[in-house]
């Protein structure tokens, strides 16, 4: 396996192992697969196409952040699908699962360090909008509003901590 895989695949189960622990469930297989465009989840384990990472790397001349940022967006957006159980889900409210998998998308880059900015680019460019996936502005929003509200409450935690040590 090359450098940039091996990387890629550490930093996916790392973050998939992070996520994990928090909500108390097993860890979800990581499976690697050229068969799907980006990543996905099937009720059971993650599916992950590390070559298009490889891709918007180059396309987009990320840096290490942003390619990071990236792999975590999409790890944490494909988590709360598999924590949903969203593939068992009847098809109806498809672009409202999806925003809301980009909403906690952003909560996770937040809680992690990252900015929204790390992965603006990529969501815009990749998301014409479909009749499963909203177009890249509306999941952008959905990916601030997730930030936001990590934020709020990573402050809120700060000053009662703060509080209570005074
Ligand atoms: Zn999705």
């Amino acid at each position: 396996m090359s450098v940039w895989k091996s990387q890629l695949v550490y930093d996916a189960r790392g973050t998939l192992a992070m996520l994990a622990s928090s909500f108390e469930v097993s860890v979800p297989p990581l499976v690697l697969t050229e068969e799907i465009g980006i990543g996905g989840s099937d009720g059971r384990r993650i599916l992950l196409n590390v070559k298009w990472f490889r891709r918007m790397s180059s396309i987009f001349s990320l840096t290490v952040v942003a390619s990071r940022a990236l792999l975590v967006a999409v790890i944490a957006h494909e988590f709360c699908h598999h924590l949903l159980g969203d593939a068992f889900a009847p098809s109806g409210n498809s672009h409202q699962r999806e925003l809301w998998a980009d909403r906690w998308a952003g909560a996770v880059l937040s809680a992690l360090g990252f900015a929204p900015g790390d992965v603006e680019l990529v969501t815009w460019a990749i998301s014409p909008g479909t009749a499963t996936h909203p177009v890249g502005w509306e999941r952008m929003q959905a990916i601030r509003a997730g930030f936001a509200e990590q934020f709020r409450l990573q402050v809120e935690a700060n000053s009662r901590r703060r509080h209570a040590a005074g």
